[in-house]
This record gives C-alpha cells, sequence and structure tokens, in this order.
C-alpha cells in the first residue's frame, strides 16, 4: 500500500497538491484517492472502485482507444488557444462562469477555442453549477453562436438543470447532479438531461457505472477525478466496455501532474488514449511517496473507510 503526492501545475479545487494511495490486487493496481475534504461515508464508493480493479478486474473492452477533450480552465484567450493548439484533441472543454469574471470573458475564452478547431472541432462548456435559471438561459443564448457540443452542469440542483433544459437548445449533461446525488437517476425522472457524465471512483467502479449508464439511458461521457495514470485506466476501461461511445471523454488529466508514477503515462495521442493495464514504475514510486505524516493520515482513514464499507457492504 503506497500513500502517493504528486504537485499540479495549476491549481486545482483548491489544491495544489494531489494524494491517495495505490496499491497492487490478483487483478492488477488500484488508485484510491478521494479527495481530502470528502467525509468518510463518500469514501467508501471510491474504495469500492479500488477494490473491482484490484481483485476484480474490468468487464472486456469493446475498443482498442477512446477519445479524450482537452481543459480549457478560465484563462484568457491567447492562453485558451494554446492549450487547444498543443493538446491534439479535436475536442476541448472549456470552463465558464468562473467566480470573479464576466460572460464577456467567455465568450472570449470560448470563441478562440472555436477558431483554434475550426468547424469540425467540438466545444463543449462547463459551469460546474454556478449559474442561475435565468443567467444559464442568456449565457447559453449567446454562447452557442460558437456551436456548443454541450453545458456541463449549468446550475447547481437537478430541478434547475431540468428547468434550463426546457429553455435552451443547447444539450444539457448532468455531471455533479450525478456524482454527488442521493439518487443519480432523478436526472432520468426530471428529464434533466441528455447526458451522464461517469466517473469511476465517485460511482464505486466500472460495473457500478455500466450499470448506472443502463438505467439512466442517456449517452455517457466518462471524465476523470483527476487521477495518476493508475486511476486513469479504470476510466478508460469504462470508456472501452460501453456499448456506445459517442462523444469524446474528460480523461486527459494526467498532464496536470507535474511528475507522474509510471513509466508512460496515460497521455493522449493524437486526442486518443490507449486501452491498457498500467503498472507503476518502482523509482517513481519511490519518488512519489508521501511523507510518513501524510502516509499515517491516509493509512488511519483508509481503515476508517473500510470499516464503513465492511458495514455497508
Ligand atoms: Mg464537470
Amino acid at each position: 500500500m503506497i500513500t502517493y503526492s504528486l504537485g499540479l501545475r495549476n491549481r486545482f479545487r483548491g489544491i495544489t497538491v494531489r494524494e491517495g494511495m495505490l496499491f497492487e490486487g490478483p487483478a492488477g493496481w488500484a488508485e484510491w484517492s478521494p479527495f481530502l475534504d470528502y467525509d468518510d461515508a463518500t469514501c467508501v464508493s471510491w474504495l469500492r472502485a479500488a477494490h473491482e480493479a484490484a481483485y476484480e478486474g474490468w468487464p472486456e473492452a469493446v475498443r482498442t482507444a477512446v477519445p479524450v477533450n482537452c481543459t480549457v480552465p478560465a484563462v484568457g484567450p491567447e492562453i485558451a488557444r494554446q492549450l487547444v493548439e498543443r493538446s491534439g484533441c479535436r475536442t476541448a472543454k472549456v470552463k465558464v462562469a468562473e467566480p470573479g469574471q464576466t460572460l464577456a470573458d467567455d465568450l472570449n475564452r470560448v470563441e478562440a477555442v472555436r477558431d483554434v478547431l475550426g468547424p469540425d472541432g467540438r466545444v463543449r462548456i462547463d459551469a460546474n453549477g454556478a449559474w442561475s435559471v435565468d443567467e444559464a438561459v442568456a449565457a447559453l443564448k449567446e454562447l452557442d453562436r460558437f456551436d456548443l457540443e454541450y453545458v456541463e452542469q449549468p446550475c447547481a440542483s437537478v430541478e434547475d438543470l431540468a428547468a434550463v433544459r426546457r429553455r435552451t437548445d443547447v444539450l444539457v449533461a448532468a455531471d455533479e447532479s450525478i456524482r454527488r446525488a442521493e439518487d443519480p437517476l432523478r436526472v432520468r425522472e426530471l428529464e434533466a438531461a441528455d447526458i451522464a457524465v461517469l466517473k469511476v471512483q465517485p460511482i464505486g467502479g466500472v460495473r457500478a457505472c455500466l450499470e448506472i449508464a443502463e438505467q439512466i439511458g442517456l449517452p455517457v461521457v466518462v471524465s476523470s477525478a483527476l487521477e495518476t495514470s493508475v486511476g486513469i485506466a479504470a476510466g478508460v476501461a469504462l470508456a472501452a466496455a460501453l456499448p456506445e461511445l459517442p462523444y469524446a471523454c474528460g480523461l486527459g488529466t494526467v498532464s496536470m501532474f507535474t511528475s507522474e508514477v509510471v513509466a508512460e503515462p496515460l497521455l493522449p495521442v493524437h486526442g486518443m488514449l490507449p486501452v491498457r493495464r498500467i503498472s507503476p514504475d518502482p523509482s517513481r514510486l519511490e519518488a512519489a511517496t508521501a511523507s510518513a505524516e501524510t502516509r499515517a493520515v491516509w493509512e488511519a482513514r483508509l481503515a476508517r473507510v473500510q470499516e464503513l464499507k465492511g458495514s455497508t457492504g
């Protein structure tokens, strides 16, 4: 059981260092890396996902590579342009509705991205639930002049998502409304989305995601929870096992780390990730190992969550 601590190139969710645990079981390597602000109960599904990777392995793949998007944070148009150009991806996900910024900032950023990708590229946006229903409808009216593939989580609640969806022609994707919800299937009941964003660790494994995908009856976009290549491989396994994969995945996130635990990180080539198992490189693993203090925190956390998992099955 290894506790890792790896630097991030840019602040993400308020953190600059990503921590988690890696371990190897009979079926392969597994990652358990719930964010530190999550309570123990939330971390149980993350542990189910790790156990699946280590002890069960993943369902059979129906494809050998999966397309991914590049991610454009709330940067200015020039940097946005460079990020998309360098990525080699044909789909870009652009962050919008950043606190402290205006719709004009979003329009400039999305315009720059559309310009780089040309008419054949795909541009999706993610508001992380920051808009009200009226703000979302007004913003989408403006932003859709750059031909949006979809908007991810325009508002925070699933009810508001449904309201936006009735007032816009832009497709709506649910992210937080699935992974942080008590009942992810409310998205279907309220007809709140056209697309479901699924993440393996929060939902509790590749099989758990495949089950939700079937029940929810929507096309799926597989995304990461900012894992190392070990965790990303689980997302790739899900994307590879889905019967249909009409959208690029949000799995091209390994580039956000300053270093990695594997010799050949799961970085996209021409916008594609290969479907393969991952084994950490011993010397990189050693370099990534966290301090004794951090290890103690994670070991205690794991023991608590394991006990919780045991009591909930
Ligand atoms: Mg999102």
